[in-house]
């Protein structure tokens, strides 16, 4: 079998968008699967609109997301005479002819046939016939005024789509389209044709915005004896109100979900299942099972929805699974958590176990680090809910200081030695009052006192992180409560 060359092309125009790195993503994960080899080309043709910036935008956003190339990134712009030599192979074949007619005339046919509600096509019933040496002889006598149009020739195109199955497009849709401009620089069909063969891409896996294009560009291939790679067209993305995605449903660069604390193999997770699944109904899969498990065939062609609540699901999903050391290294590490929550006396064990304990509860890192801070700080402010709920049995402040007041004498602080204390109160408040007193009337109160929270880890887990000290004292602020 051929070994697998596939690419992604970006044109250097604005940010990495998501619909662009969910097509770098699936040519990436298909060449890690079959062992080929994922390209990277940037096409910076448009030199007005391509911006060094862009340039580093894609650069980054590949980095981040992991999607490293196999060879060196290709600029087009630096084919820019191959593809114009290209334009004159197709001439000198014959496949293509100069067109010398005036631009003027063909606008104001354009705008009539527009205006009429009819397709404008270019009639080249006058240039097509012109013998070669006759228009190479005109082409130099008129520098500047002419451009080069492929022939189409009559029947039609057609190819298997990887993702839509066959489709055929009838030449009679298609106009002699221009390959070469008046102003001498060749056209995108053109140019990606050139550089996908120059890189002997075998499959060519982009969105379907491009459906229209594949037919042109197989012509070209025809046109020169190139064997033509197979073509799959991925599904457009849509927002969850169905309509395709754009900046109205919020952020559409793949750095501003960095940016947000999501973590690139939650990203790729997500961007692997618009338009995917693995045929079970697996949804959480770490880098190595999606390489294992995506395949061609189960390529969805309906438009996938981008929900971004699933986005912060599999982040969740994903921080719980990453191991907390990792997690402070993507949060900028220890002294970078100390410097932006304030706490620099904190030793690095207190900072892992406190992250350990919330990371299978938040669903990004910033979240991580802001419940985390509850360890570390005492709570400003308690759930009104909780309060009122918990502190109603007015012996609940009694039951906190009482707590507060057992754990200070402990000498061993731990998980087993404070649930111990913690269930003896418990105990014993129930033999004194004839009443059976469960433990969770000393659980709740004391949460909410240490926390301000009504949920959150296991309570002997948080008094152990938060210390006995702080444990102590944030128990003792429930009188204040009376
Ligand atoms: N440069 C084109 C784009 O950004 C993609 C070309 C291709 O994949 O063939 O839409």
């Amino acid at each position: 079998m051929q070994q697998v060359r596939v690419r992604f092309a970006p044109s250097p125009t604005g940010y990495l968008h998501v619909g662009g790195a969910r097509t770098a993503l699936f040519n990436w994960l298909w060449a890690r699967h079959t062992n080929g080899k994922f390209l990277l080309r940037i096409e910076d043709t448009d030199q007005l609109r391509s911006t060094p910036e862009a340039v580093e935008a894609i650069l980054v956003g590949m980095k981040w997301l992991q999607m490293e190339p196999d060879e060196p990134v290709l600029f087009q712009m630096t084919r820019h005479q191959e593809h114009i030599d290209l334009c004159y192979e197709l001439l000198e074949r014959g496949a293509a002819y100069a067109d010398f007619s005036d631009p003027e005339i063909e606008n104001q046919k354009r705008e009539a046939m527009t205006k009429a509600k009819l397709q404008y096509k270019f009639d080249g019933s006058m240039y097509r016939s012109i013998p070669i040496s006759e228009q190479k002889k005109r082409m130099e006598n008129e520098p500047g005024n002419f451009a080069i149009r492929l022939k189409i020739p009559e029947g039609k195109t057609q190819w298997n789509d990887i993702v839509h199955g066959s489709i055929e497009i009838n030449h009679a849709e298609l106009d002699d389209f221009v390959i070469l401009r008046r102003d001498g620089t060749p056209v995108y069909n053109l140019a990606v044709v050139s550089d996908d063969h120059f890189q002997q891409i075998n499959l060519v896996l982009r969105g379907d915005d491009h459906i229209s294009n594949t037919p042109k560009q197989i012509l070209i291939y025809q046109a020169m004896n190139w064997e033509v790679p197979k073509f799959g067209h991925l599904p457009m993305i849509l927002g969850t109100d169905k309509v395709k995605l754009s900046k109205r449903h919020g952020a559409t660069a793949v750095g501003d979900y960095q940016k947000l604390g999501i973590l690139p193999e939650a990203m790729i997770n997500f961007l692997a299942l618009l338009g995917w699944a693995p045929g079970d109904d697996t949804e959480v899969m770490s880098i190595d099972e999606l390489i294992n498990r995506f395949s061609l065939e189960r390529i969805n062609a309906k438009a996938a929805v981008f929900d971004l609540q699933k986005l912060y699901w599999l982040n969740g999903q994903h921080i719980s699974r990453t191991p907390t050391k990792q997690l402070i290294d993507k949060c900028g590490g220890i002294d970078q958590i100390k410097e932006t929550t304030g706490t620099s006396e904190l030793t690095v064990e207190q900072i892992t176990k406190s992250l350990e304990l919330w990371k299978t509860r938040v669903k990004t890192l910033d979240e991580l680090i802001s419940y985390a801070q509850i360890i570390w700080k005492d709570p400003l402010t308690y759930d009104q809910e909780g309060l009122k709920k918990q502190f109603q049995d007015p012996k609940a402040i009694n039951r906190c200081l009482a707590l507060a007041n057992a754990f200070e004498k402990l000498e061993t602080f731990t998980h087993e030695s404070t649930e111990a204390v913690l269930r003896k109160l418990a105990e014993e408040e129930s033999q004194a009052s004839g009443e059976t007193i469960p433990a969770g009337r000393y659980i709740h109160p004391c949460r909410l006192m240490l926390t301000g929270l009504t949920v959150g880890p296991g309570l002997f887990d948080l008094v152990v992180a938060i210390g006995k000290e702080a444990v102590v004292r944030r128990l003792r602020k429930a009188q204040q409560l009376t």
